[in-house]
């Protein structure tokens, strides 16, 4: 699997070399997951998955983009207007590879999941934003070569608010508990998704990366827009 890390920024207005695209990955060149920008699709991506309608997953969304253009499959937790998005809720065969949306806790207003993509002896997970998955599917997580997943708070617990009326809660957890929770399953974590606190010292944020990832036993590191990993 050869997998092209397409853009690492969170949904902030920093910005800096290396990190100035929204979410999105290449698989193969051929299976894409996420859609920040419209750019990511002159790739030609056979098949696209979206984690959740946030803008910075999916640019179409944003206030005034354009519709994304016919003949590209894209699929996500629900569909978005008539724009031909197909609702994925059930492990599925896309552009060859083995698909398996795992449901994740991130926002009140839009659903959304991770996805396990499988192909040959290779099985890897790529979150979206995320404030937990939930108990009952972390044993999927078994055998897993490689996690992608978010970066938006360094800070334990990140940014985690409960909901009033209904007690649901909502944001993005932060990277020691995210560690925890992929370290049993998986040697090695990439991140994407940075949030304000990587950008104000970035090669002091990759090293705080590296060392969290060393007091944990695992390879943790800072993607960065346009890196290839081999697996
Ligand atoms: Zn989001
Ligand atoms: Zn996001």
């Amino acid at each position: 699997m050869r997998i092209t890390i397409l853009g690492t920024r969170g949904e902030i207005d920093q910005t800096a070399p290396y990190h100035s695209r929204h979410s999105g990955i290449l698989i193969d060149g051929s299976l894409m997951v996420d859609l920040g920008e419209r750019e990511f699709l002159d790739r030609k991506p056979k098949a696209v998955l979206i984690t959740h309608l946030h803008p910075d997953h999916a640019y179409f969304v944003r206030a005034g983009a354009e519709r994304p253009p016919a003949g590209v499959p894209l699929f996500a937790p629900e569909v978005y207007k008539d724009y031909g998005v197909t609702v994925l809720d059930r492990p599925e065969t896309i552009a060859g590879y083995s698909v398996r949306p795992v449901p994740s806790q991130h926002s009140l207003k839009v659903r959304s999941q991770a996805y396990l993509v499988a192909h040959g002896s290779m099985k890897i997970l790529y979150t979206g934003d995320l404030v937990w998955i939930n108990k009952e599917f972390h044993s999927l997580f078994e055998g897993l070569d490689l996690v992608i997943t978010e970066a938006s708070y360094f800070r334990k617990g990140g940014l985690i608010i409960r909901d009033k009326t209904t007690g649901q809660i909502y944001g993005h957890t932060g990277l020691p508990d995210l560690v925890r929770l992929f370290k049993a399953h998986c040697r090695r974590i990439v991140l994407v998704h940075f949030g304000g606190w990587f950008y104000k010292d970035i090669p002091r944020a990759r090293a705080a990366i590296r060392e969290l990832g060393r007091a944990n036993g695992v390879v943790l590191e800072a993607g960065r827009d346009d890196q290839e990993i081999v697996l």
